[in-house]
């Protein structure tokens, strides 16, 4: 049977290929002293503008910030309203899923289409809806 290829699609494919390098890249400017578990990420805004970070840890381990929340605040305070999609990488484990606080702080900048979320596993991007990880976000 013939596969159809859709290729808005192909174009979305290559959007995300594009951010999880850049999430790869990121990663390389990890700053994980204790845990020795480097992870980048980067976030595509609804102005079409990527943003990247890293973990960056620290001696009082409550200072750490997450290498999603590092990207996603980058952006937020460079004037981006709406959060499409994040690309997560660590080269310590496959399927790098984002921890709770980020993916509450992904939910507080989703806008009217639902956040992807993007891990790599054996080098295939795996593409996720930011509701299969925080089905009941907290919003005010
Ligand atoms: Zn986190």
């Amino acid at each position: 049977m013939p596969v159809t290829i859709n290729r808005d699609k192909i174009t979305d494919m290559k959007k995300y290929e594009k951010l999880m390098q850049k999430a790869k890249e990121a990663s390389e400017m990890s700053y994980s002293p204790f845990s020795k578990f480097a992870v980048g990420a980067a976030v595509l805004m609804g102005s079409g503008k990527i943003y990247t970070g890293c973990n960056v840890e620290n001696s009082s381990f409550g200072m750490t910030i997450c290498a999603e929340r590092c990207a996603i605040f980058k952006a937020i305070s460079e004037g981006e309203k709406e959060l499409l999609a994040v690309a997560i990488y660590s080269p310590n484990q496959d399927d790098c899923f984002p921890c709770g606080a980020c993916r509450q702080v992904m939910y507080e900048f989703q806008g009217e289409k639902e956040v992807l979320v993007i891990t790599e596993k054996d080098s295939n991007l795996n593409i996720k809806q930011l509701s299969d990880f925080l089905p009941y976000g907290f919003r005010i």
